[in-house]
């Protein structure tokens, strides 16, 4: 992760609380079946996408990689948990040991989730992800033409993406979608991309909107207006309802005054399958754990912190969960929390 500023610490979600308050927060045992837990393996990558939030400072030569004996003395410390998801930070498939990587989550979590830019897949890291029973692979696409491919995913090339995209419809067994980053340059494309999935034989994808940060502004990529959002939302759901494509929405694809509009227009659209809340449960259910060995505590710009402990308790109880989930829980939210839920996070 090359990040190298974070506009949020710990200190500013809360104050130090007392013990006895902040445990009131911890999720118990028995969360492990739904537990969450996100894995960057490398901050490693071979494109260099001009609105990666990770790669902010894309001077940096400092890479890091987890390796198999810190992963294996995480997991178990951790025990088993419901889902491990394998790729944020940069691309898993960079990692020079990508299959042990692999096969040591698969023993971990029921569901073993990959997130990709599929570049770099080929057959022998299909049978990698068949072998550890990944369940989903999700493939981060945002074009349906070669040459916005080529602008948002610079250094990458369309038909390559197209070919592996293709070869794991015809090998994997996991459940296979896309995953775009809606923009101002691309949403009029993207409309076109059940087709486009209808094209490779793929029946799920998901939707965010582009968070605005220095590094896409630097490189001329903006988020879309509000206006624009609803006009694509609107053409992209009857695209998918005609093609038989599922859309899912994820939590940072609108600002909470969004949600209601999308609750309603979207009602009679039997292809979402989202769930548009108000609140926000992802610190109750996920963490994620980069490279270096430090906690994400969630999207939002919060600075990561290396745990106390390296297991269950250590890792989903965190100082800064616990804290996180106290100031949810009340009325008074924290700037980061309000910047996020407003779609700001500059
Ligand atoms: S609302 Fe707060 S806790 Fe939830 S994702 Fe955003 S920054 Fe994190």
């Amino acid at each position: 992760m090359n990040r190298t500023r974070f506009s949020f610490s710990e200190c500013t979600i809360a104050p130090d609380l007392p013990q006895h308050i902040l445990k009131k927060y911890a999720v118990s045992e028995d969360m492990r079946s739904r537990a969450v837990l996100g894995l960057g393996i490398t901050d490693l990558c071979n494109l260099r996408c001009p609105f990666c939030y990770y790669r902010q400072d894309s001077s940096s030569q400092k890479h890091s990689v987890m390796t198999a004996v810190f992963l294996k003395h995480l997991l178990d410390g951790v025990g088993r948990v419901g889902t491990i998801m394998v790729g944020l930070e940069g691309e898993p498939l960079c990692h020079p040991d990508f299959p042990t990587m692999m096969s040591l989550c698969a023993k971990h979590a029921d569901n073993i989730v990959l997130i990709t830019n599929g570049l770099l897949l080929n057959a022998d890291s299909v049978r990698v992800l068949n072998d550890c029973k990944v369940s989903s692979i999700i493939l981060s696409c945002d074009a349906t033409t070669s040459e916005t491919y080529r602008k948002m995913r610079r250094g990458g090339n369309f038909d390559d993406f197209t070919k592996n995209a293709r070869l794991l419809v015809a090998s994997s067994n996991a459940l296979i979608s896309i995953h775009s980053v809606v923009t101002k340059d691309n949403w009029r494309e993207l409309i076109r991309m059940p087709e486009f999935l209808n094209d490779l034989g793929i029946t799920h994808m998901s939707l965010t909107q582009l968070r605005n940060n220095e590094w896409s502004e630097l490189n001329g990529i903006y988020r879309s207006s509000y206006e624009e959002i609803q006009e694509f939302t609107m053409s992209v759901c009857r695209e998918a309802e005609k093609r038989g494509v599922t859309i899912v929405f994820d939590y940072l694809y609108a600002d909470r005054k969004m949600w209601h509009w999308l609750r309603e227009a979207l009602a009679s659209f039997s292809c979402v399958k989202s769930e548009f809340s108000e609140s926000c449960i992802s610190p109750w259910m996920s963490v994620s754990l980069l490279s270096d060995g430090r906690i994400f505590p969630c999207c939002g710009d919060i600075e990561p912190v290396f745990p106390e402990n390296i297991n269950f308790e250590g890792i989903f109880n965190n100082k800064v969960l616990l804290k996180l989930r106290y100031v949810l829980s009340g009325q008074n939210f924290p700037e980061v929390c309000r910047k996020c839920l407003r779609g700001e996070y500059i």
